[in-house]
């Protein structure tokens, strides 16, 4: 794609899923990627696990490419840590050109009955995250005068709603509004925002439902092309977002679901005749 070989990426939650489809295909477009992950400080086992089998693999990955790549720990909910990570990326790669928003968590459960912490947690990772994110990004752009390009990871729950996931609902709702906000207030200064928004894709973060094939059926059913889509189709969307090929697109969210935003329970018109 147009204009990507040589940029430096920094992409959130880039040890799993499609974080790392992202940052293995941005590496496979000569994009020098940094790759977030979060680090538990009891070194939970989920963690060591998304590092050995996660960011290791994505690491041989771009490897292979001859792409630079490193990894950068942080809690993207945390300014501290936000702030620390540009710091180091800035000094690993001189700066940044590209940021993906990717990282992000569900929480599940009855709203009525729903902790008030989980509410806080899931906003607090996929939303505050992403602003704190971008806005180191858009103040390293602004004070070294230069273009950049984000890309949210939203979801189709940006639109449609999620019962049961009230905190992810809002949180990507809010996404929508922080992908066209910014990328008005910046358009004057070369800097582009946009959003993906990926409807069920086959990752951890839906291990409820991947490897059970009665399950995957019934999710499957609901989607108008009959299957789940593959992180590394995300991957390919947001590539094209952050590549001069979209240099003329700003404040966008392309669905990448399948048709999943149109209305599948009008596949068959049950109202009209
Ligand atoms: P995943 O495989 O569970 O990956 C989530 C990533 O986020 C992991 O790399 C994780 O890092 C990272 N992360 C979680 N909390 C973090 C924090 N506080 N700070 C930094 N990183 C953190 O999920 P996925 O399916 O690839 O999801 C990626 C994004 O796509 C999310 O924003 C999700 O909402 C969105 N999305 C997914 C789907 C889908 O069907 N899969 C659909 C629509 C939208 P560790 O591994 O280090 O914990």
């Amino acid at each position: 794609m147009k204009g990507l070989a040589g940029r430096r990426a920094l992409v959130t939650g880039g040890s799993s899923g499609i974080g790392q489809a992202i940052a293995v295909r941005l590496g496979e477009e000569g994009v020098d990627v940094a790759i977030n992950y979060v680090g538990r400080p009891e070194g939970a086992l989920a963690t060591k696990e998304a590092i050995e089998n996660g960011v290791a693999r994505c690491m041989e990955q771009l490897a292979t490419t001859g792409t630079k790549a490193v990894l950068v720990a942080a809690d993207v909910s945390d300014a501290d840590q936000v702030r620390a990570m540009f710091g180091e990326v800035t000094e690993r790669f001189g700066g940044i050109d590209i940021l993906i928003n990717n990282a992000g968590i569900q929480i599940v459960g009855d709203t009525d009955a729903l902790d008030v912490a989980d509410f806080d947690k899931v906003l607090a990772v996929n939303l505050r995250g992403s602003f704190l994110c971008a806005q180191q990004a858009i103040r390293g752009w602004l004070d070294a005068d230069r273009p950049g390009s984000i890309v949210n990871v939203s979801s189709v729950h940006q639109v449609i709603p999620k019962p049961r996931f009230v905190g992810y609902s809002v949180s990507k709702g809010g996404m929508a509004n922080l992908t066209r906000t910014l990328a008005l207030e910046y358009a004057g200064r070369g800097i582009r925002v946009n959003g993906i928004g990926p409807g069920a894709t086959v990752t951890p973060i839906n291990r409820a439902w991947v490897d059970d094939p009665v399950k995957r059926a019934m999710v499957e059913a609901h989607i108008p092309m009959r299957r789940a889509g593959d992180a590394s189709e995300m991957a390919a969307a947001a590539a094209f977002l952050c590549s001069d090929d979209a240099a003329y697109v700003t404040g966008q969210t392309l669905f990448v679901d399948g048709g999943l935003t149109l209305y599948p329970s009008f596949e068959t018109s049950w109202s009209s005749e």
